[in-house]
C-alpha cells in the first residue's frame, strides 16, 4: 500500500509538471473564518512566490493571486489538503501577456502610419508624455504641464493643469497609475485628459462652467518608474509590477507600495514592513519621493476641494476611511455622492460597481492617499477601482479601454459638478 501511494505521488508530481508550465491566477471565495486562516498560511509561504492581486482576506470578496508555474502543484495540493475550494481565474497568464504585447506592437505600427494617437491602446511612458505635450500645444489657453518633481530614478513627474485663469482657484485633483500594473487607469486618464479639452473647446456642459470656477489637475502617471518597469518585458514579473523602484533594506526586494506610504495612520494595520511584500509601506511616512512630491504640491497649493485616484481592478467606488472601520464624519454625504456618481457610471454600459468606504469595501489599509487627502480637509476624496471584476484582472484587453474611460468619466463629471456647486 505504501509503495502504491509513493508511486501515485510520483505520478501526480509528473502530471503536475506537465500541466503547469505557465502561471495561473487562482480565485478563492472565503466561505468561513477557517478559509482566512489557511489564506494567511498561504501568504506566509514566501517560497511559493505568490503574487496577490487582491489585498485583505474577508468572506465579503474573493481573493485572487497569481501562482508561478513552479509552485502551482504544491499550492493546489495545499489548498485541497485544507479543503479550500478554488477556481482558476486565469488559466494561462502568459497567453494574455503575449496577446497584450502583440496588440501593442500592432497599435504602435498603426500610430506610426496614421500619425495619430490611439486611445484604445496601452502606451508606454514616452508615448504618454509626448501625448501630453501635443495636448498642451493644441490647447495652450487651457492646459499647461506642471513638473512637480522627479522620481527615484530621476524621471520627471508631470501634472496637466486645466485652467481658464486666476491664482490658486479651488481645484480638483485626479491621479492614476500609482500602482504600476493597473494599466487601464493610466489609459483611462489619457482619454479623460483629451475629453476635458474637447468638451471645453466644444462648449459641452458641464466642463466649461466647472472650469470657469475651478481648476482641474490631472496626473496620468503617478508612479513613472514602476510604469516603465512594467513595460520592460512581457514576463509576469515585470508586467505585473505594482510598487515603485527604489532600493530597500532588502537588496532582493526593491520598491515601495506608494499607496501605503502617505502620512495617514502610517504603519497601522493594512500595510507591511517587509520589503518583499506587495504592500510594503516604506521606512517612514512620505519617505518616497513620488509621494512627497504629490503631497507637497497639493499642500502648497492649499485649495484642493476634491481628490480622486484611479486604480484597477474590482469595479468599486470608495471613500475614506481606509485605515479604520469607523465612519468618516462626512460619510453620509460621501456615500450619497458616490452612489449618484455610480448611477451616472452605470448609465453608459450598465457596468456594476460597488460603493462604500475603502475599509468596508476592500480592506483595511494604512498610509493610503485618500485618507491623507481627507484628513487634510479635502472632503470629497474618492478612490476608483476600474474594470474588470476578475476575468482579466490587471490584464484587461485594450479594446475595453475607451468604454472603461467613458463610464468613469461620467462618474468623475458628476463628482466635479457636485463639488463645483458647493
Ligand atoms: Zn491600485
Amino acid at each position: 500500500m505504501r509503495l502504491y501511494l509513493t508511486v501515485f505521488a510520483l505520478l501526480v508530481a509528473v502530471h503536475c509538471e506537465e500541466l503547469f508550465n505557465v502561471d495561473q491566477v487562482l480565485r478563492i471565495q472565503a466561505e468561513s473564518e477557517n478559509y482566512t486562516e489557511v489564506l494567511k498560511e498561504l501568504e506566509k509561504n514566501v517560497d511559493w512566490g505568490l503574487d496577490f492581486w487582491t489585498h485583505g482576506f474577508s468572506t465579503e470578496r474573493p481573493v485572487d493571486f497569481r501562482v508561478p508555474n513552479t509552485s502551482l502543484c504544491a499550492v493546489k495540493d495545499f489548498l485541497r489538503e485544507n479543503n479550500i475550494t478554488f477556481t482558476v481565474m486565469i488559466n494561462n497568464v502568459q497567453e494574455l501577456l503575449d496577446k497584450e504585447r502583440a496588440e501593442m506592437v500592432s497599435n504602435a505600427e498603426i500610430k506610426h502610419k496614421t500619425k495619430s494617437f490611439n486611445f484604445a491602446a496601452y502606451n508606454n511612458l514616452e508615448t504618454i508624455y509626448s501625448f501630453m505635450d501635443t495636448l498642451v500645444a493644441s490647447h495652450p489657453n487651457l492646459i499647461s504641464k506642471v513638473k512637480i518633481g522627479s522620481t527615484y530614478e530621476n524621471r520627471p513627474m508631470y501634472v496637466l493643469k486645466f485652467s481658464t485663469g486666476g491664482e490658486k482657484r479651488p481645484a480638483i485633483w485626479i491621479d492614476a497609475g500609482i500602482h504600476a500594473r493597473e494599466w487601464v487607469s493610466h489609459a483611462s486618464a489619457v482619454w479623460i485628459a483629451d475629453r476635458i479639452a474637447t468638451d471645453f473647446k466644444e462648449n459641452r456642459a458641464p466642463v466649461p462652467s466647472i472650469l470657469s470656477k475651478m481648476d482641474i489637475f490631472l496626473m496620468i502617471v503617478a508612479n513613472p518608474d514602476g510604469y516603465v518597469f512594467s513595460h520592460i518585458s512581457s514576463r509576469p514579473f515585470h508586467r505585473l509590477w505594482r510598487k515603485s523602484r527604489c532600493v530597500t533594506s532588502n537588496p532582493n526586494c526593491p520598491g515601495v507600495d506608494l499607496n501605503r506610504n502617505w502620512d495617514a495612520e502610517f504603519s497601522g494595520p493594512g500595510g507591511s514592513d517587509d520589503p518583499c511584500r506587495e504592500d510594503y509601506r516604506g521606512p517612514s511616512a512620505q519617505s518616497e519621493i513620488e509621494v512627497k512630491n504629490i503631497a507637497d504640491f497639493i499642500t502648497s497649493h492649499g485649495n484642493f476641494k476634491s481628490f480622486m485616484t484611479l486604480h484597477s481592478y474590482s469595479q468599486l467606488l470608495m471613500y475614506p476611511y481606509a485605515y479604520s472601520g469607523t465612519n468618516a464624519p462626512d460619510q453620509p454625504e460621501l456615500h450619497d455622492v458616490a452612489t449618484q456618481a455610480n448611477k451616472a457610471l452605470y448609465s453608459w454600459h450598465s457596468t456594476i460597481y460597488k460603493v462604500g468606504s475603502i475599509f468596508h469595501t476592500i480592506e483595511q489599509a494604512s498610509g493610503a492617499s485618500v485618507d491623507w487627502a481627507y484628513q487634510r480637509g479635502i472632503k470629497y476624496s474618492f478612490a476608483f477601482e476600474l474594470r474588470d471584476t476578475g476575468k482579466y484582472g490587471f490584464l484587461l484587453p485594450a479594446d475595453q479601454i475607451v468604454s472603461t474611460a467613458r463610464e468613469t468619466w461620467l462618474a468623475l463629471k458628476y463628482i466635479m459638478q457636485y463639488v463645483c456647486d458647493r
